[in-house]
């Protein structure tokens, strides 16, 4: 489970602190050393931990003492606000377009689990909003993609549209847009292409599909597995896409959490879901609030 040790450890520290009937600068000193080291084990880039624990110093020293709670509970109490500012503060809703269909394009690294998250998030969107999706299989250089998006819409009954292998992804997207209309789909989710690595190439094609079908959304999917090498791929592709949104899945296979916690905070961009198996039903709306208090215990 994620943040099976940060969870440990933070809770260790901040129980020394809870029941405190007085606070000192030292005692704040010590807990935020704790809180340092929790986190860079963690795997939360360095630059984020340090940025949050002199937030959480500021204003945890000489901060006003409020009468319903002790002095612990209000230190605790800012390193959990602190913690889900850190992931957002408030959990972000999924746009809709003005007319529709929405069109919500899916990007992101060959592996990392864009394809099923796209069955996924047409589920959600169906079960938990009553929505009608159309899924698009426009990932037309993994030839098993396609196959693989055909085998979620008939487990999830719900319609794909593909072209081949053999067309260009911008036109099926285009067409898929036009079909979507024709039959009243009020979302459109199109599984690109991944590759292995970020490059010119990737980034041309869904450039171009961005122009032509001017998404209400992108969700970039990333593995949490990968740690911080997730950050990287995020900061690279919100610098060329300008990404909408992140979908950090293998979040249950993920022990340290470190990209939950930094990716907000580097990329600017919010955690919309998590993946938390392979199941086309194990995709959980993303709230900061909830992880802190999970994580703080
Ligand atoms: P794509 O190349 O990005 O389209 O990746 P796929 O959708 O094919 O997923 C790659 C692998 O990751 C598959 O075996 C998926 O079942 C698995 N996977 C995707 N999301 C999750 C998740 O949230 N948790 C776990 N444990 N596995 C996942």
């Amino acid at each position: 489970m994620a943040f099976e040790g940060l969870a440990d450890r933070l809770q260790s520290t901040i129980q020394k602190i809870r029941g405190r009937g007085k606070v000192t600068e030292q005692d704040v000193k010590e807990m935020t050393r704790e809180v340092r080291l929790a986190l860079l084990e963690a795997d939360v880039n360095f630059k984020v931990v340090k940025q949050l624990i002199n937030k959480i110093k500021e204003r945890a020293i000489g901060q006003e003492v409020m009468e319903s709670l002790t002095p612990g509970q209000q230190v605790i109490k800012v390193v959990q606000e602190e913690l889900t500012q850190l992931m957002g503060g408030e959990q972000s809703k999924i746009a809709t377009a003005e007319r529709p269909p929405t069109v919500i394009m899916m990007v992101g690294l060959q592996g990392a689990g864009k394809t099923t998250t796209t069955g996924k998030l047409a589920n959600h969107l169906r079960k938990k909003h009553n929505r009608n999706p159309l899924l698009v299989a426009a990932d037309v250089y993994r030839p098993a993609a396609i196959d693989q998006l055909e085998t979620l819409g008939k487990q999830l009954s719900l319609p794909v549209f593909s072209m081949g292998t053999e067309a260009n992804p911008v036109d099926i997207a285009n067409e898929a847009i036009k079909k979507a209309k024709e039959e009243h789909h009020d979302y459109v989710i199109i599984d690109t292409a991944g590759r292995l690595h970020v490059d010119e190439k990737l980034m041309d094609e869904l450039t171009q599909i961005k122009t032509d079908v001017k998404p209400a959304e992108i969700f970039l999917v990333v593995d949490a597995m990968t740690g911080q090498d997730a950050v990287n791929v995020a900061e690279s592709f919100d610098s060329q896409l300008d990404i909408s949104g992140v979908v950090l899945t293998k979040l249950d296979g993920d022990t340290r959490g470190g990209a939950a916690l930094s990716i907000r905070a580097v990329t600017g961009k919010p955690i919309k879901f998590v993946g938390m198996g392979e199941r086309t039903d194990q995709l959980e709306a993303f709230h900061p609030e909830r992880m802190a208090s999970r994580i703080l215990g």
